[in-house]
């Protein structure tokens, strides 16, 4: 029998149930609580409160039937713990996330041939490392004056503090040895910190990992006029004399396609799902897909040198854990590469069975290099062949330069000189990951200061030429970055949502603004 779970009309449409997309949710709960909102996920939800991160799930079987459930047409497939594991040169996924099954990769172009993506309530966010540090130098997007107030909401959204390790083993240690490397002649918000994580304890001590429940908070929770609906793919955006009007969402439970009518839509589908949502429906300017950017990711190991056990130190199980801290070595225009420095308490690498590992004495070192932008790299779709949700399949051109190819080596001499300053390498040599390890695509929607053919948003994340369509996540960040995006494009989606606050409260501007838009 055929049931419709959904609303005919809200105010406000949004695609997908990341970071990004919750940011909106929060911002229109917080300034607009009259507003009807609709939250569109294709994916299920897999923890409690919906979006939470699956490292908080104690029961290692539910964690895992959690991660499976999230990786959309890849469940099942093989996957790989840690960034370092991809070593082994297969071509796996990281639990909770899924690869493209192919169009990653074509002849004489590097492609990304571990470009991933997550399908469930909270996105990505519900697996991710939560390293939140701010842009810096030419990183930061020059043309949004406001940029730094919205970080700050940012950090308020996603719950980030610099101290969550606060007292973590030797990790003090790490900072100093590597802040005796780098820290000569940069500024204080370049030198070696804690890195900023989006993280909180529990009255009873325990650690909680932001996921995209703390960005929806309880406020949206409690918002009676706010609805997340799970397993419901949209499939389109619809428009009305070039302005869009709503969404077509087809229920992943019954295979049924609904409309929706909005006055606003968001989508939040994430780098390579929101230009492929827009080209689905029409919406193809030209630089929709362009300018994609991976961060290329080296990695190489250390351990601690002269340090003893501390008592009471518990070995974890080879991950980030309360035994860990992390560093951070902040990106310069100078040194474009951005580090993430994990104390770890097992070795990526095997030891001899008679030396056992110290908690928190096992540094692995990560550095993301900031790419050299091309218009070329994209994500193209085809109209002829459908992914496996009967979307418009993904074609990925993805090409390094000789600068990022320069740029690279650097860095692999860089974390080779920062692995000895901590503590004697554990690795031969530093190994530069497939592209797409990293888990941060960039540039797909870019948002531009102008119209000027070269950019999908305006700055407050409004597609060009379409009133009422906004796009989040970080393919709308338009410079090259190396630091972790996500802090980044929760800011963005901020200034997004109170833009949309605005107009709604401000009728009579609103209609005249959609004149102007429309002309
Ligand atoms: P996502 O979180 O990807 O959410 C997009 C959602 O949209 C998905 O749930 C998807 O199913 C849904 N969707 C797509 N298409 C449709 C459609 N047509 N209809 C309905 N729903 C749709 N970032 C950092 O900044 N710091 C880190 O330390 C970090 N570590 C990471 C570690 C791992 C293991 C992983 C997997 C990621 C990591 N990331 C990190 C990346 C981070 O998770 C992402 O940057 C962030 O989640 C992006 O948020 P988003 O809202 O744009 O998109």
């Amino acid at each position: 029998m055929s049931h419709n779970r959904y609303p005919a009309a809200v105010d406000v449409a949004i695609v997908g149930s990341g970071p990004t997309a919750s940011a909106y949710a929060r911002i229109l709960s917080e300034e607009a609580p009259g507003v009807t909102i609709a939250m569109f996920e294709v994916g299920p939800t897999v923890s409690n409160p919906p979006g939470a991160h699956v490292k908080n799930i104690e029961d290692p079987e539910r964690r895992s039937h959690a991660q499976r459930a999230s990786e959309g047409p890849g469940a099942g497939s093989q996957t790989v713990n840690s960034p370092g594991a991809v070593k082994s040169g297969d071509r796996l996924a990281r639990p909770g996330t899924f690869l493209l099954p192919d169009g990653y990769a074509f002849p004489d172009e590097d492609g990304l041939p571990v470009g991933a993506m997550s399908s469930n309530v909270g996105g990505m966010a519900a697996h991710w490392t939560a390293a939140c540090p701010r842009p810096g130098g030419r990183e930061r997007i020059a043309f949004l004056p406001d940029l730094e107030h919205l970080l700050d909401e940012a950090d308020r959204l996603l719950g980030v503090t610099s101290h969550a390790f606060d007292g973590a083993p030797f990790s003090n240690l790490v900072r100093e040895r590597l802040a005796s490397a780098v820290d000569e002649g940069r500024g204080p918000a370049f030198r070696v910190k804690p890195m900023p994580l989006a993280v909180h304890r529990r009255e009873d001590g325990c650690l909680v990992w932001s996921g995209a429940d703390v960005v929806l908070g309880d406020v949206t929770r409690a918002n009676p006029r706010f609805e997340l609906f799970d397993e419901s793919l949209v499939t389109r955006v619809v428009l009305d004399d070039g302005r869009a009007v709503g969404v077509e969402v087809k229920s992943r439970r019954t295979g049924e396609i609904h409309p929706v009518a909005a006055r606003y839509v968001v989508v939040g589908a994430d780098a390579l799902r929101t230009p492929q949502l827009l080209w689905a429906s029409g919406i193809r300017p030209d630089a929709l897909g362009r300018y994609l950017n991976d961060q290329a990711q080296v990695v190489f190991a250390s351990r601690l040198r002269d340090v003893k056990a501390e008592d009471g130190q518990m070995a974890a199980n080879g991950a980030l854990s309360q035994q860990s801290g992390v560093a951070w070595v902040p990106y310069t225009d100078e040194m474009p590469f951005h580090g993430q420095i994990m104390q770890l308490d097992a070795s990526p690498v095997p030891l001899a069975e008679d030396d056992p590992v110290i908690p928190g004495s096992i540094v692995g070192l990560g550095l993301f290099c900031a790419k050299d932008l091309q218009r070329e790299d994209r994500v193209a779709f085809d109209d002829d062949t459908l992914d496996a949700y009967g979307m418009p399949a993904m074609r990925i051109h993805y090409r390094l330069t000789d600068r990022d190819h320069e740029v690279l080596e650097r860095a692999k001499q860089e974390i080779v000189r920062l692995g000895n300053a901590v503590g004697e390498p554990l690795d031969e040599s530093p190994f530069i990951l497939p592209p797409g390890a990293s888990l941060h695509y960039q540039g797909t929607a870019r948002m531009g200061a102008t119209d000027d053919g070269e950019s999908v948003c305006s700055p407050d994340g409004q597609v060009w030429q379409v009133p009422g369509l906004f796009v989040a996540g970080n393919g709308v960040i338009p410079t090259s970055t190396a630091c972790n995006p996500t802090l980044t494009a929760v800011a963005l989606a901020v200034r997004g949502a109170r833009k949309i606050a605005e107009e709604l409260s401000t009728p009579l501007l609103m209609s005249e603004s959609d004149n102007r838009m429309s002309k």
